[in-house]
């Protein structure tokens, strides 16, 4: 590969990385297997091995994945701008682990580890490695003093409230020796069982299943009702006690003393001493994890003596004392009946593979992708072959390899095509080789209707239409471009085979209601090659309006977060484009959002500075509680700590909140108090007056 096709590479691997790690941390729904994640994570640290030129530091190779929601994601509810918990920063940065899938590289860790250290002697301590989301707990005096999620490894998202209804996770320590203040980290998972009833649940009030354990656990963790948190059954199991400072010499034995103290340590922790031992205890957990109550994905392996720990350090995103072995994901052996190749709305060409149907993860599998020509390549595999599929967050699973023992004589290799299958015009390699496009973006029919399915798919626009309506409308020539959805009539459509009113008046009002879309999911709503959601959030952001974006120079896309030269000259070449400049007008016209909407303007500064908690119920609805103190320029916070400025108790407060306001010493204020401090002729109305009025006035007529 030379120089610019890398170039072009590590950018695209930056941003399909950078946008899987936030549909997996961010939004708990995965669309790509972790074992795909973690390739093209290798991917890329190789590429930066051998073009150093192209580090940054904000690489997702040098960063840990943040489950932290930016202020663009975050409180939809009533203001726009409200973060739903607290934040506040790590006293030890939480980082990752650096993690490997080969045995071959678990020994050159421990011959790293053995080298560094020389003729000291040391031991390593094996763990199962826990498929949940992370958690810190800070104790002080032996009572729970905080919770907070791994954040983006600097800050953490205050979740003490929830935490607490975790049901092994305690609220005092038990025993005795336990320092004055520490830290001790962990996973929250959540059990299979629960897992089952929690999806079964969610099928039966047609909320979307969560992909798998993991995903249910980090979003019931984030939910903002602490009493729905303790009813999904969640579990805690913790690994790490990170304070320097601690007076243990092994990491065994802080986990000992931790368990002595009710804290919830695995039993399943075994110290090894050779590269021998850990390799069995690696293949017996391979095998016995699948009779565990809850997921694990792989072994971490930790230098057991605190001191070597210390010694050996840390990377910006690992420990160098540590390293998880990942356990193959689930897959299952079929027959490869056919190759079909899919055109995406990019141009791109996709070889996928028709399967003997077979049962995998709990369903039955029938279509699987096959990457590109490459990989098929690579694999060298055939029609009629025997091939290994795995799957991963929702997506179609996907060929992992061929069992070559299992090949039978007739079986054929297959010929990627030369031209497109769709309109027949002749591929072209791009994208550093590795993907077959059809150049003929503006022709080629399967290229159109893709771009106008994800115009109207639910992350873009939202518009309840699926692919036989888009179809259906490209057919008979009503559609070509996604302006043109916004000028079909309800008339036109009920003429149309199959349409009836309801049905019309659905898409038209999905059609109408898709205007309040914000602007950034506008601009992904386009289409734009290599403009993902988070791109296109950065972009939106940062420029604000759809004419500062189309005048953009090069120099100036550059400058954006998150844009690298790739998409840079993506985005510019299309706004060179005059068919794209119709376009935008013509949806500006049908009254989309072409810019940012104005941030809400506060109504006064009363409360700057200042973190209120809310308890009870107040004379207004709670949410419209929170607003109302944002609108002043306060601070809403659900959890109560030592930076809380007011407890704002209406009536009937809770118990917990209360007591725990009078051990922080922080002042309780009651509505009334609170609306005092609140400048004249600002607030709405406070309706329980209002009530007592009409009643005042209901009495006497
Ligand atoms: P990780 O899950 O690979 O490993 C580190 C984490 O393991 C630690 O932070 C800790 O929370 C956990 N852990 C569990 N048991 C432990 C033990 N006994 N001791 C110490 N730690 C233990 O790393 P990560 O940074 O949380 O996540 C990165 C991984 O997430 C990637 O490698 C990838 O597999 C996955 N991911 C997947 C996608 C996707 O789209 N599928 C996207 C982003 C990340």
């Amino acid at each position: 590969m030379d120089r610019n096709e890398a170039r072009i590479r590590i950018d695209e691997l930056r941003e399909t990385l950078r946008e899987n790690s936030r549909r997996y941390y961010v939004e708990n729904a995965p669309t790509m297997s972790d074992y795909e994640y973690d390739h093209l994570m290798y991917e890329l640290e190789d590429l930066e091995k051998q073009f150093p030129e192209f580090i940054t530091p904000d690489s997702p190779t040098r960063i840990v994945g943040s489950d932290l929601e930016d202020s663009s994601t975050s409180g939809k509810a009533l203001t726009g701008h409200r973060k739903e918990f607290e934040q506040y920063p790590h006293k030890y940065p939480m980082l990752s682990l650096g993690n490997t899938y080969s045995m071959d590289e678990v020994l050159e860790f421990t011959s790293r580890a053995a080298k560094a250290l020389g003729s000291k002697e040391f031991s390593y301590s094996c763990e199962l490695k826990f498929d949940g989301t992370a958690i810190c707990l800070t104790y002080r005096n032996g009572r729970l003093l905080k919770a907070l999620t791994r954040g983006d490894g600097v800050v953490g998202d205050d979740v003490t409230e929830n935490a607490m209804r975790i049901s092994n996770i305690p609220v005092t320590l038990k025993g005795s020796g336990y320092p004055e203040e520490f830290e001790i980290r962990g996973e929250v998972l959540m059990p299979y069982k629960e897992f089952d009833r929690l999806n079964q649940e969610r099928i039966d009030e047609e909320e979307p299943p969560f992909a798998n354990p993991r995903n249910a656990a980090s979003g019931s963790l984030k939910l903002l009702d602490p009493e729905e948190v303790g009813r999904r059954g969640l579990w805690c199991t913790l690994y790490h006690i990170p304070s320097p400072d601690i007076s243990f010499r092994t990491h065994d034995e802080a986990m000992r003393a931790a368990a002595s103290w009710g804290l919830p340590i695995s039993d399943k922790r075994e110290i090894c001493r050779s590269a021998e031992e850990i390799e069995n205890y690696i293949n017996r957990w391979d095998k016995e994890r699948k009779f565990l109550p809850y997921a694990t994905d792989g072994i971490v392996i930790k230098i057991n003596e605190l001191e070597y720990q210390t010694e050996l350090g840390y990377t910006s995103k690992f420990p160098r004392w540590a390293v998880a072995y990942k356990f193959q994901a689930e897959r299952a052996l079929t027959k490869l009946e056919s190759i079909v190749y899919q055109v995406g709305r990019t141009g791109a060409v996709t070889p996928v593979a028709n399967l003997a149907p077979v049962q995998l993860s709990g369903t039955v599998v029938k279509r699987a992708t096959l990457n590109n020509a490459g990989m098929m390549e690579q694999m060298d595999i055939r029609t009629g072959d025997s091939v290994y599929v795995e799957k991963g967050g929702e997506i179609i699973p996907k060929i992992t390899g061929v069992e070559l023992s299992e090949r039978p004589a007739d079986s054929v290799r297959p010929v990627f095509p030369e031209i497109c299958p769709d309109c027949g015009t002749p591929l072209v390699k791009e994208d550093g080789g590795a993907k077959y496009f059809c150049p003929n973006q503006d022709g080629c029919p399967m290229q159109i209707k893709g771009r106008l399915l994800h115009f109207l798919s639910r992350k873009a626009m939202n518009v309840i239409a699926g692919e036989a309506t888009v179809e259906q409308l490209f057919n008979l020539d009503m559609v070509r471009t996604p302006a043109d959805f916004y000028d079909l009539k309800r008339n036109d459509l009920l003429r149309l085979e199959g349409w009836k009113e309801r049905m019309a008046d659905r898409f038209l009002s999905s059609l109408r209601d898709s205007r309040k879309t914000g602007f950034d999911r506008v601009l992904f709503a386009l289409g734009i090659r290599y403009v993902g959601e988070t791109t296109a959030k950065s972009a939106a952001k940062y420029f604000g309006n759809i004419d500062r974006i189309s005048s953009a120079s090069m120099e100036e896309l550059l400058a954006v977060p998150d844009i690298g030269e790739v998409i840079a000259e993506s985005i510019y070449n299309y706004f060179r484009k005059p068919e794209h400049i119709v376009e935008i007008q013509r949806l500006r016209a049908a009254g989309l959002k072409m810019s940012m909407d104005a941030p809400e303007e506060n109504l006064s500064e009363a409360l700057k500075g200042l973190s209120i908690v809310i308890s009870g119920n107040f004379s207004i609805s709670r949410d419209e509680m929170k607003e109302l103190i944002t609108l002043h320029g306060g601070r809403n916070s659900s959890s109560l700590s030592s930076r809380t400025s007011y407890l704002l108790a209406g009536t009937k407060p809770g118990p917990e909140k209360m007591k725990k306001a009078e051990q922080l010493g922080i002042k309780v204020i009651s509505e009334d108090e609170f609306r005092k401090m609140l400048p004249e002729g600002s607030l709405p109305e406070n309706r329980e007056e209002e009530e007592e009025y009409t009643d005042l006035f209901g009495g006497l007529i």
